[in-house]
């Protein structure tokens, strides 16, 4: 495998098919999908890859069973078929989960409604979901979930969707784009663009050293999530709203499957993540800066009272969270109504000849929205390339993935830091601790281990003591916006 560049100097005039903005979920698979078909491709993102949304989401690939609730069965069917397609092609990145549902006496969702609703579920995945779901008895529920305490349960449903690990899928996307040629660059912010013909010329500024390079392409792909109504040249309107993630021991809630528990018509999760488990999330809108979306007390209140109404024994308090992290879905704007009723179904919209603009849609179906994004931007700018091969094709043949890239944190080795030095575009301590591995969230003394990082990345890049100690200053202050 190639080293990739540390500077973006190397692109400066350069031309290319497609330039993609952001590399989160949407354009990593854009770029992914783009090279395999032949086209030449450079993404940019202004920080760190998946430094956005897609480091911080609840990291399951589902079909999404509240939007049954909602009747809106073709999104379930989409993603539903998607999350099974996404587990064959990338199977490293896939753990089949169940979902535990408990039910209660006047709950918003009877025993009865749920139990069709799972099979319904399980129809719409195109008869093949993980496993398959059925219904459970109040003292089938009690076994699997002692802790369940309420008089008022009824039982439940089980039924099945995946665990996935968001900012994995992003970089192995973008080692099989880059495989197949794509030019990725990280810390090179898009600052503007101005008409080449039918094509453009845009300005990129490599943050590290401050300075500004110019990129020609064909195609411009906006994927900036939360930020994409604020690229020069936008035509999307937003409406972020923001969701947190509590992480506590297993120990101190563990729960065997993953649990659904309802607040109103919001639905939360327990999902079980080796010695840990992960609580969320919330729904609420948020205007605050995009880069350090906070977890603030009322939202740790909020998603603990909930679990300590189910779980009535657990008695979760501030000091069980270890960590958190807190995401913002890049929603399209429509006025008023609640949050949790905002479509969650993606749009891929040319602004002007060869400007496209991608927002919405979910980790799940990042495959099909890159699919027809890339349909579409070949057919009206006249590229030619070969026919979409995403759907068929593992993700990372003839890449490396043991103890580098899987649901849960690999190991903490020096072999693993290497690699992401030398493979994935690392620049700094969060970059590894947060983004590659997620030992920021897992690991007993992820301070120490930072360090650990820290020395390692030195001896690779050649810091000095005042370079390293600096790093490891950062990764601790970037975690004060999270906690
Ligand atoms: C709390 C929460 C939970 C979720 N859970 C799930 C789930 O379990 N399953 C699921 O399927 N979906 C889930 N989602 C949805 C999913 O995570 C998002 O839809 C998806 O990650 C969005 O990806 P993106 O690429 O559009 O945005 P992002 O990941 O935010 O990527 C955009 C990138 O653009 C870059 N950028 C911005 N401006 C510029 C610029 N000027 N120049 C260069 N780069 C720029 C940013 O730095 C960023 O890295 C969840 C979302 C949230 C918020």
């Amino acid at each position: 495998m190639s080293e990739p560049e540390r500077s973006i100097a190397h692109l400066d005039a350069k031309h290319f098919d497609v330039l993609v903005i952001g590399g989160g979920i949407v354009g990593a698979g854009i770029a992914r999908d783009a090279s395999q078909r032949g086209l030449s491709v450079a993404l940019v993102d202004q920080y760190d890859l998946a430094f956005g949304t897609s480091s911080r989401s609840s990291r399951l690939l589902h079909g999404g069973i509240r939007y049954l609730g909602q009747g809106r069965l073709g999104l379930v069917r989409e993603a539903s078929r998607e999350k099974k397609r996404v587990a064959d092609l990338v199977p490293h990145l896939v753990e089949p989960m169940p979902f535990l549902f408990p039910t209660f006496r006047d709950g918003r969702w009877p025993r009865w409604q749920l139990a069709v609703g799972v099979k319904l579920y399980d129809l719409l995945c195109g008869g093949t979901n993980f496993g398959p779901s059925c219904t459970l008895s109040q003292q089938e529920m009690r076994t699997r979930l002692p802790s369940l305490t309420s008089p008022e349960l009824t039982g439940g449903v089980r039924y099945y969707d995946a665990q996935t690990h968001d900012a994995r899928l992003v970089i192995d996307n973008l080692r099989a784009a880059a495989r197949d040629g794509t030019t990725v660059s990280n810390y090179a912010q898009f600052t503007g663009a101005t008409r080449d013909g039918n094509g453009w010329r845009s300005t990129v500024l490599d943050t590290v050293t401050n300075t500004e390079f110019e990129i020609r392409s064909a195609v411009i792909v906006n994927s900036a999530g939360p930020w994409s109504d604020r690229i020069p040249g936008s035509g999307t309107k937003l409406r972020p709203t923001k969701g947190v993630h509590l992480v506590v021991q297993r120990e101190r809630l563990p729960v065997p499957d993953a649990v659904v528990m309802m607040r109103g018509k919001r639905i939360l999760f327990a999902i079980p993540w080796g010695e840990r488990t992960y609580l969320g999330t919330t729904d609420t809108d948020y205007d605050g800066p995009l880069e350090t979306p906070d977890c603030t007390d009322k939202d740790v209140a909020y998603v603990l009272d909930v679990v300590n109404r189910y779980f009535c024994d657990a008695g979760l308090a501030g000091d069980d969270v270890l960590s958190a992290w807190s995401g913002l879905r890049p929603l399209v704007a429509k006025r008023g109504g609640n949050p949790s009723d905002i479509s969650r179904k993606h749009e891929i919209r040319m602004k002007e000849v060869n400007w496209w603009d991608t927002t919405g849609g979910k980790l799940t179906t990042y495959r099909l929205m890159a699919e027809q994004a890339v349909d579409k931007l070949m057919r009206h700018a006249g590229l030619s390339g070969a026919t979409c091969r995403s759907g068929s094709t593992e993700l990372c043949e003839g890449l490396p993935t043991d103890r580098i890239s899987s649901v849960y944190p690999p190991p903490v080795t020096q072999a693993a830091v290497q690699h992401y030095c030398r493979h994935e575009w690392v620049r700094h301590v969060d970059d590894i601790m947060t983004r590659r591995t997620s030992w920021r969230h897992y690991v007993d003394d992820p301070d120490a281990t930072a360090g650990t990082v820290a020395g390692w990345m030195a001896d690779e890049f050649g810091w000095d003591e005042g370079k390293k100690e600096q790093e490891i200053q950062e990764y601790k202050a970037a975690g004060l916006t999270g906690r």
